[in-house]
Parts: structure tokens; C-alpha cells; sequence
């Protein structure tokens, strides 16, 4: 089932996310009830980075949280211009905590270099927070279940540029299926802001051939950043 047909058959069972803030969808029946109670009715919405960090300790709204060992929220700057979003986490960043630390961490490190930041300027985040188990695919239900976090870090951090790193990222925000051949190297926007798709950095481990085409996309973000840059200069 695509994300959003599971999402449409969830609401239509009456499931609400904890983070849908009232008042965000509109009601399909235009009935005026109070929304019901959130899941977690005790903590209160989170308005900040660190406040969802601690929403999300201890989460438990999809299997995934059976086999983590932590919650990989994401890290790097409240007030960073460029947001990448990766799959979810692996072995080592269930270990610790942190996105992107391994391998594929090391090389999405150099990418950032090369686009002339270091890592900590930027926020790394990934559309699952727990670690699928075997490092296998992330399911359609965990990705919607995990989706109202990805969106809040986008709407704390309201970057200038995403990049969607790898399929799985580019098909969620993008809101398509297509290959991720089809969808890198072209704009659109997710929640207004400008969002490139590339290849994730541990299929160029395997494929390095494509860091060509990788390099492409990332100057196109640079290309982005420069313009938006620019354009608050000028006014
Ligand atoms: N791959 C991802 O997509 N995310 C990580 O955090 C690490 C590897």
C-alpha cells in the first residue's frame, strides 16, 4: 500500500498522530466534534528540536522500536540552511544514536565538505528514526508512522534546500514512486522549500561510478543556496 493510501485508510479508522496539530487537515465530513485525545495526552506538542527529541524517546508507535537500541532523531543545526534526509538508521547509528555515522556517514561527510560546509552547519535527519532490522527496507506503515516527525523537523528547521538522499526519501517527499534515476537532478518543493533528489551515499559506496551525477545535484543545491543567498541580500 502506498504511504498515502495507508494514511487515508488510517484516518478513515479514526487514527489521529499525536503531532497532527488540530486543525491542520481539513475534517472530510465537516462534522465540528473535538479532535480526540492525542496518543502521548500528556506531553505537550513539541515546539522545538529538543522537544521532539524527547517526544520521540521511548517511541513505540511502530515495530521498528521492538529491535533499536536508540532513537535516531537526527542532529546538526537548529538554523542550518541545507537539510539532508536519508533512509534510515544502520547498526552503528542505532549503536550511537547519531544519523549517518558509518560508512555511507563518512562519505555524506565529504559531500558536505565539498559543498563548502561542515557537517555541523547542516541538520541530517532520516525518514525512520529506528533502525529497520538487517538494515532492511523501511515498510510503508513505519514511513508513515515516523512521517509527522520528519515534517516537524522540517518545519522547525525551514531550511533553503533539501536533499532527498537515496529512493526512499526522494519517493516520501517527493510523494511519487519513480526511480530515483527519474527524479534526481530536478526540483520541486516539499512543504515549500526546494528539495533536489540524489543517490544515497551507500549505494555510491557500492556504485562509485555515479558520484559524477551525485556531484551534479549537489552543485545544483549550491546553485540554490547562492540564489537564496542573493536574493536577502538584495531586499
Ligand atoms: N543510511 C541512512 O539512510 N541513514 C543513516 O543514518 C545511515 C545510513
Amino acid at each position: 500500500m502506498k504511504p498515502r493510501d495507508l494514511t487515508r485508510y488510517l484516518n478513515d479508522l479514526g487514527w489521529r498522530d499525536p503531532l497532527d496539530l488540530p486543525g491542520e487537515e481539513p475534517n472530510p465530513t465537516g462534522a465540528t466534534e473535538s479532535p480526540p485525545e492525542p496518543v502521548v495526552a500528556s506531553m505537550p506538542e513539541p515546539t522545538d528540536l529538543a522537544g521532539l527529541a524527547r517526544f520521540l524517546d521511548g517511541c513505540t508507535r511502530c515495530r521498528l522500536s521492538e529491535k533499536r537500541k536508540n532513537v535516531v532523531v537526527g542532529e546538526g543545526a537548529a538554523e542550518s540552511r541545507v537539510m539532508f534526509i536519508g533512509e534510515g538508521p544502520g547498526a552503528e547509528e542505532d549503536r550511537t544514536g547519531r544519523p549517518f555515522v558509518g560508512q555511507a556517514g563518512k562519505l555524506l561527510d565529504r559531500m558536505i565538505l565539498a559543498m563548502g560546509f561542515e557537517r555541523d552547519q547542516t541538520y541530517i535527519a532520516n525518514v525512520v528514526k529506528c533502525r529497520p532490522p538487517g538494515n532492511r527496507d523501511p515498510k510503508d506503515d513505519e514511513i508513515v508512522a515516523c512521517s509527522a516527525f520528519l515534517d516537524r523537523q522540517i518545519d522547525f528547521i525551514r531550511p533553503e534546500v533539501i536533499i532527498a538522499l537515496g529512493r526512499f526519501a526522494a519517493n516520501r517527499l517527493t510523494g511519487t514512486e519513480k526511480p530515483l534515476g527519474a527524479l534526481r537532478g530536478k526540483w520541486s518543493h516539499y512543504k515549500g522549500v526546494p528539495l533536489i533528489s540524489t543517490y544515497h551515499p551507500a549505494y555510491l559506496l557500492r556504485t562509485p561510478a555515479d558520484k559524477r551525477k551525485v556531484w551534479d545535484d549537489l552543485k545544483l543545491a549550491m546553485a540554490k543556496l547562492a540564489e537564496s543567498q542573493q536574493s536577502t541580500v538584495d531586499s
